[in-house]
């Protein structure tokens, strides 16, 4: 597979995200997978959503390696604050990428993904996802929670990032990250974190 720009061997696909759902996908270069992270300046919209200490983010970009050229290189989600400039990249794995890919696609699944099983579990006990929150970063790997409201009593639960994002697509719930994990930077260099 080749670059969609410069006809040198594609490494990465791109997957463009509006609404939750993949509106485009492209296979590019290393060099130009950077390029575009940078070019693809957001546009803000309103004021960015906040929560006590928690910025509300959206779902942007998906990048999956095609061929790794090093041990860093993995597939990753890029997300982008609602409303804002900031961005932040969320590295997956493989299965977790796959997962995300196949649940951001316009076009169901004839059955359903684990994320969407769970969704279902959660409302036929009559349990609702208020969102997730990206609430901890440590020695490099994010942590994740769910917040679930069940007939007023409220749950947390802990969870990696990417099954996190992949429940909250399924159960079209916000997603929020805690305001001191952001990074200052915009479109540049997010700071990459493992799941
Ligand atoms: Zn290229």
């Amino acid at each position: 597979m080749q670059c969609y720009f410069c006809g040198l061997k594609a490494t990465q696909q791109l997957f463009f995200i509006a609404a939750r759902q993949i509106t485009r996908e492209t296979q590019v270069c290393a060099d130009h997978a950077v390029t575009l992270l940078q070019r693809e300046q957001p546009r803000p919209q309103g004021e960015p959503f906040t929560e006590g200490r928690l910025v509300q983010f959206e779902i942007e970009q998906l990048h999956r390696m095609l061929i790794s050229t090093k041990p860093s290189d993995s597939d990753c989600i890029i997300l982008q604050e609602s409303g804002g400039t900031r961005r932040m990249q969320v590295t997956l794995g493989r299965c977790e990428a796959s997962t995300l890919e196949r649940l951001l696609q316009p076009q169901r699944t004839p059955r359903p993904l684990t994320p969407e099983a769970f969704a279902r579990t959660l409302h036929s006990l009559g349990g609702k996802l208020v969102h997730i929150a990206i609430t901890q970063l440590l020695q490099g790997t994010y942590f994740a929670v769910l917040r679930i409201n069940q007939n007023g009593r409220r749950f947390e639960i802990d969870l990696r990032p990417s099954d996190a994002l992949a429940v909250a697509v399924s159960c079209q719930a916000p997603i929020f990250v805690l305001v001191s994990l952001i990074p200052a930077d915009v479109g540049g260099d997010p700071t990459a974190a493992s799941r």
